[in-house]
Parts: structure tokens; C-alpha cells; sequence
């Protein structure tokens, strides 16, 4: 009874019964007898040998082939060895493979190694199984020996291929791996750049070692891979060695690790963490120029108000995947926080390719983003800054983009402005200008004027409108049109409106003390609306002594009335228990809808002064207006009256009060009061009959 232990094939067992058809091992070998090695057919399916020359019955310790043939090798054969026979049978179905490997068999219990030649050999059947012929004995060389064993035990993946070409040897660990057995090395990097390189690294210092995504049998896998130029000792043809260790779950779970702490978890673009080291990175490496793309999200605050977060989670995926979609590999996007984000472009030396990139994904972001049966429009603003990674600072290349993207922004939206002298210069006008505002609100420099608002039905002034002004050392009186945009911005507006509201308050508890029959109307900012500091404030004031219920009035626009709609109810219920009274300003403008104007308790309604210069286009708007006032019974003031022509159409039309450079400017509080008792009013007046 003889074993093998061909490096652990080992059959213990003959078993009785012979599977194998006489058809079958009749067939199998011409010329048997004439080889002098021992030569066997091993059925790699039924784990028998049909045939055997002389030589390995001898070797196998058979007296006869039908007695080796009644032996099942399979019956106490390791899963490691079955699988590699199956290995070597489909390497032979799909080349014509020669395997020289040293096994060992153990025939009579004894270990006997040999180098064994193993080639494909199809049955009559069709079915493939393996011829084997010994070659030399290798008992007398225990180094090679041990050496070629652990060739074929280790999990290691080592192969020669010839250069640019095919491997030659392949122990049995890579064949197992590769997905078929001449496989250029070439193919089988998933990025054609990975080779790239290693040749590189090849012909320059001749070794390289690269953890790199690799084609194999069982799909795509991380190898950490050491590659070594050397000569064949067989041919002495020249050839790459490599050795190849699977890691892929080690870098699968590094790899994790590494996208949590470098990406952004909504989006899945890279954040600010990872931005610092892959700009750190291009300065060692790149050498072409970069281009740095700061970009936000056009009206994204309203998109959340308007749909929800859900929404606003949804867009911020969508946009930053399409920018994802449309770049380069190896172009980042990063998620800065909130709607920021920034692409970093690499090799971007020409204008026109950069140019056409903005193009594709201005395109791509044209299209309208649809989530649970909602479709949103949406559009991005971009800031484009050329940098050379060597030698740019890159903390100016982030502000140059910002104020490429604040130029896009002051545009008016849904563009791509590039960096230039002139955008930079109308940068340090706007960063003087935002000094010197800081600087006045420290000082308290802004002054109030007024402009009265004049009832129709008397010709008297019974209000007025405080507007802010700043007198600014050398450009003399600038008005809010200029500086309240930037303080809104850059959120000075909280700070100068409290100090308004303060001022304005104490202007009308003193005409109040006065006696004068007037109200006096504030203009409060969104973004101070929107500041809880504001509840506290209005409290705080309503409890002094000269306030009394109806001498203050806030001016708010109408995009301040939008989002938790049931908030902002509670909000002003509470300002008019106070004792203010609420007015919409600029009328008209905003798009929220019209059904709020009955939900909340308004107290006025200011017909933004655009309508009024477009009469009479805007005639029937205006009419509608008038009507709704009346219907909530709010007071509907009309803004910007500079005709008597306009005057009498509003007569006509029973409008409430109005205001305008036809009867006044905005004027300091010495002037205003002058006019009170000069009355000049009068003359100008139009009853309402008229
Ligand atoms: P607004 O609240 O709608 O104020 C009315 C603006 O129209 C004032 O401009 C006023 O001077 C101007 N105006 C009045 N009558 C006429 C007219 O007949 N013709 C024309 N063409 N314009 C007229 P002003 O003072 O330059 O203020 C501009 C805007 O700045 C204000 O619009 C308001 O939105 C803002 N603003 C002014 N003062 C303050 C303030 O104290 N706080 C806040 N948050 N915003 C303010
Ligand atoms: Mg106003
Ligand atoms: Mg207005």
C-alpha cells in the first residue's frame, strides 16, 4: 500500500472498488513503457491513477495497474491539496501549462521527494486530468528542497515574469490568485497608473515595493506588492520577481478608518482635515500648475426654509456629486461646512481646459434636482484662483478664491468669476470699507433721520421712518444702501441695529414726553429679527416709563415671515402684546404667499415705492393691495411719492398715508420737527374726495 504526500496528497486507503471504466484507462498513454522515469495519469475528478508506467508502479509500490487503479488518493486527501488539483485542472483547461514542482510521496510510508513535471492530459471522456513524470530525485539536496517546499506550502505569492510579458513561474499560492496563467503582469493592476509606476521605479533603482488594487481570480483586492529586477537562472533572460501578500482587510479596514476621518459623513466629500494634507502633498509633488474653485450653494438657507432639511440634505449630496461626477480623479472636492466646499483641480496650466471644466459643471448643475416627487432648481456661485503649489502661500490662494466667489456673488448669482487685479482691488476697497464700519460702531458714529409719513386723510405728518445714516469723516453723509448689505454680511447688522433700535426708541419716548401725537417707525434687519436678543430688548424698552402702546412700530420684510411659519406667529404676537405695532416694508417684492398676511398681526402694510413709479402698469396690483390692507385692517402706506400725479391717483384710491420725496427727504430730528410746526404740508394736500 503506498502514500502520497505529494507536498501532502497522501492516500492511505485502497479502496476496493475501481470507478474508473476500462475505456477510460485503456486509452489513456501510447508509449508507456519506454520511459525509464516514472509516469502516471492521475484523474483529478475521481482522485485515481488510470494509468501507470512500470517505473511508477514500482514507484507507487502497485504490483499491477489495476491495483494502483483501486486505490482512492482522495480518501485522505487534505482540502488544501484537492483544491490545488483543481487549481492545476483549470490552468490546464485554459492554457497549456507545465508545472515542475517537488512533491513528496510517501508509497510505502516513506517520504520520497521528487520533482515532478505536471502537464494537462484531456481523457477520452473529455474530461481534463493531469499526467505526471518525475524528474530527477532531489533526496540528496535538503536546502532546494525545503526551499522549493516552502515555495509551495507559503501563502505568499511569488512569480518571474519576463519583462513587459507573461510569468514563466508562478508558485502555486499566485496561481491560485491570478486570473488566468499568462496574465501579463500589466493587466493585472486595476489602475494602469500603478504599473506605471513600478516600472518606473524599476529602470530607475531596480526594486520597488507598492500596495496597489489588483485583477484576481476572486475580484479586486489590495496587495502590498515587492517587485525586484533579476535574471532567470533557468534562461537567463531578464526578469521581474514578484512577491505578493494579500492585504486587503487591513487596508479595507484602514482604509475606513481613514475615509472617516477624512471625509465629510453627508456628502462624502473630502473635509478640511484631509484638504491640509492633499495641499501639503501637492506642494512636494505637483509641478504643473493647480486651480483652487471655492463654490456655495445659491440661496441655500431658503431652500432649507422652504423644504425642509431633508431637502437641504439632499441638494448638498446631489451638487457636490455631480461636481464629484464631472472632475478628474484625482481632483478633490471638499465640504468646508454647511454649503462651502472647494474643488482643488490638478495640472490645470491652460485657461481654456479650466474654462471648459467650469463649463461642464455649471451644466451639470443646471439640472433640476428631484426628491420625493419635489423638484428644485438650484444654481452655485463660483470664486477661480490659479495657483502653483511649489511656491503659493496656500491660505492667500483660499482668500483669492473667496473674493472670486464674493464677485460672482455681488454679480447676482449663478456664475464663475476668475481671480484678478481688479476683483482684488474692489476686495481691499470692501475690507477698508468693513474697517472703517467696525471702527464707527465701536465710536457709535451712525445718526437717525427721519422721513415723515403724511395721513391722507388730514395732510398731517403722523409718522415717520428713522433711517439710518453714517457720517464718515472724509466722504461725508454715506447712506445705508452703501454699508448695510456689508454689515448684513458680515453680521455687523445685529450690532448696529441694537444700537438703532436703542436710539430710535429714545427718540420716540422723548417726542413722546413731548406731547407730539407721533409714531415713529424702526427698520429691523432679517438677520436681527431672527437674533433672540431682539425678544429681550423690545421687553426691556416696552417697560420704560415714556414708552406707551403704539408710538414704536417695526418695519420687517416679508422674507423674515418665512419657514416655522407657527414660530414667527408666536413671535409677533408677543412683539404686538408689547405694545409695537408691525409693518411689512417693501411690500410687495417678497413671493411668499399671500395667506400670511391674515395669519399674522400686522399692523400696516408699506407698498414698496417701486409699484408706485410704475404706475400705471402697476396700477392693479396696487388696487389689490389697497383692498387687502383694508380687508386685515392694517394701515397701507405708500412709499416713494415724488409726483402730485401720483398723489392723486393714490387720493383717489383711498390710500392711507404716504411717503416720499414729494413731501420730504429724510431729514436729522431738528429739521423733522421744524416741519411739524410749520406744517407745509397743507398746501400739497390732496383730500381724499379730490
Ligand atoms: P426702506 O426701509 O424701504 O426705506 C425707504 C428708503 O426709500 C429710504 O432710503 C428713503 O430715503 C427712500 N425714499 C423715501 N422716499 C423716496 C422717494 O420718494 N423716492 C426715492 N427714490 N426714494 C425714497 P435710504 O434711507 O437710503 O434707505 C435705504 C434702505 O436701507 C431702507 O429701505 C432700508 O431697507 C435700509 N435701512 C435704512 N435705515 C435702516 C435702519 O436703520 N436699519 C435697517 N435694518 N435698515 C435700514
Ligand atoms: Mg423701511
Ligand atoms: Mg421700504
Amino acid at each position: 500500500m503506498g502514500t502520497i504526500k505529494s507536498n501532502s496528497v497522501s492516500t492511505q486507503k485502497a479502496a476496493a472498488n475501481n470507478m474508473c471504466s476500462a475505456a477510460t484507462h485503456e486509452n489513456v498513454w501510447v508509449a508507456p513503457n519506454r520511459l525509464e522515469t516514472a509516469f502516471w495519469i492521475y484523474d483529478i475528478d475521481n482522485q485515481r491513477i488510470p494509468f501507470a508506467n512500470a517505473s511508477a508502479l514500482e514507484l507507487w509500490q502497485a504490483e499491477s495497474q489495476d491495483q494502483l487503479f483501486n486505490r482512492d488518493l482522495g480518501a485522505d486527501m487534505s482540502t488544501t491539496v484537492a483544491e490545488r488539483l483543481r487549481q492545476y485542472q483549470s490552468d490546464f483547461e485554459s492554457s497549456d501549462a507545465v508545472f515542475r514542482e517537488l512533491w513528496t510521496l510517501y508509497p510505502g510510508g516513506v517520504p520520497t521527494s521528487l520533482m515532478v513535471t505536471f502537464r494537462g492530459y484531456r481523457l477520452q471522456d473529455g474530461r481534463m486530468a493531469m499526467q505526471c513524470e518525475v524528474g530527477s530525485d532531489v533526496e540528496d539536496e535538503p536546502e532546494s528542497l525545503r526551499s522549493a517546499e516552502a515555495l509551495l506550502h507559503t501563502d505568499v505569492m511569488i512569480s518571474l515574469y519576463e519583462r513587459d510579458s507573461a510569468p514563466f513561474y508562478m508558485n502555486p499560492a499566485a496561481r491560485a490568485a491570478v486570473q488566468f496563467s499568462k496574465q501579463k503582469l500589466e493587466d493585472r493592476f486595476l489602475h494602469s497608473s500603478d504599473y506605471r509606476i513600478l516600472t518606473k521605479k524599476l529602470e530607475r533603482v531596480g526594486e520597488h515595493r507598492m500596495i496597489a488594487k489588483v485583477n484576481t481570480k476572486l475580484g479586486v483586492k489590495w496587495h502590498d506588492i515587492s517587485a525586484k529586477l533579476c535574471t532567470d537562472a533557468y534562461t537567463g533572460r531578464p526578469s521581474v520577481l514578484i512577491t505578493e501578500i494579500d492585504v486587503s482587510e487591513l487596508k479595507n479596514a484602514r482604509d475606513r478608518a481613514r475615509y472617516l476621518a477624512e471625509s465629510d459623513q453627508l456628502t462624502g466629500c473630502f473635509n478640511r482635515s484631509y484638504l491640509l494634507q492633499h495641499i501639503s502633498m501637492l506642494q512636494k509633488f505637483q509641478t504643473d500648475e493647480c486651480a483652487l474653485i471655492s463654490f456655495d450653494i445659491d440661496k441655500f438657507k431658503q431652500i432649507n426654509d422652504r423644504f425642509g432639511h431633508e431637502m437641504g440634505d439632499v441638494v448638498l449630496q446631489e451638487i457636490s456629486g455631480r461636481i464629484r461626477a464631472s472632475v478628474r480623479e484625482d481632483d478633490i472636492v471638499v465640504r468646508l461646512g454647511g454649503d462651502e466646499f472647494l474643488v482643488v483641480l490638478e495640472r490645470y496650466r491652460e485657461r481654456e481646459a479650466l474654462e471648459k471644466t467650469i463649463r461642464r459643471i455649471r451644466d451639470v448643475i443646471a439640472k433640476p434636482i428631484v426628491h420625493d416627487e419635489r423638484r428644485v432648481n438650484t444654481s452655485i456661485s463660483m470664486g477661480i484662483t490659479v495657483f502653483h503649489p511649489r511656491t503659493a502661500d496656500f491660505t492667500e490662494v483660499m482668500r483669492e478664491a473667496d473674493i472670486a466667489l464674493y464677485a460672482s456673488k455681488q454679480a447676482g448669482r449663478d456664475r464663475a468669476t476668475f481671480f484678478d487685479e481688479k476683483i482684488s482691488r474692489e476686495a481691499s476697497a470692501r475690507a477698508k470699507l468693513e474697517a472703517e464700519l467696525r471702527d464707527a460702531l465701536e465710536k457709535e458714529e451712525f445718526e437717525l433721520f427721519f422721513q415723515p409719513r403724511i395721513e391722507l386723510e388730514s395732510g398731517r405728518i403722523v409718522s415717520a421712518e428713522a433711517l439710518v445714516r453714517w457720517p464718515h469723516p472724509t466722504r461725508g453723509m454715506v447712506s445705508p444702501g452703501e454699508f448695510i448689505p456689508v454689515c448684513e454680511e458680515t453680521g455687523m447688522i445685529e450690532e448696529l441695529g441694537q444700537l438703532i433700535l436703542k436710539k430710535g426708541c429714545s427718540y420716540a419716548m422723548e417726542w413722546n414726553k413731548m406731547g407730539l401725537d407721533l409714531q415713529l417707525s424702526i427698520n429691523i434687519s432679517p438677520r436681527q429679527f431672527s437674533n433672540p436678543g431682539l425678544m429681550r430688548e423690545l421687553d426691556r424698552i416696552s417697560r420704560h416709563p415714556l414708552f406707551e402702546k403704539g408710538i414704536i412700530e417695526l418695519e420687517i420684510t416679508e422674507s423674515v415671515l418665512v419657514g416655522d411659519l407657527d414660530e414667527i406667529e408666536a413671535k409677533l404676537q408677543t412683539i404686538t402684546k408689547m405694545g409695537y405695532g408691525i409693518a411689512i416694508d417693501d411690500f410687495g417684492t417678497g413671493y411668499s404667499s399671500l395667506s400670511y398676511i391674515t395669519r399674522f398681526p400686522l399692523s400696516c402694510l408699506k407698498i414698496d415705492q417701486s409699484f408706485i413709479g410704475q404706475l400705471p402698469r402697476s396700477g392693479p396690483v396696487m388696487e389689490l393691495i389697497l383692498t387687502l390692507a383694508k380687508q386685515i385692517g392694517a394701515t397701507v402706506v405708500s412709499e416713494g411719492v415724488e409726483t402730485k400725479g401720483q398723489l392723486e391717483w393714490l387720493a383717489k384710491r383711498d390710500c392711507d398715508q404716504v411717503q416720499g420725496f414729494y413731501f420730504a427727504r429724510p431729514v436729522p430730528q431738528e429739521t423733522f420737527l421744524h416741519m411739524l410746526d410749520d406744517r407745509p404740508f397743507e398746501q400739497k394736500y390732496i383730500p381724499k374726495s379730490a
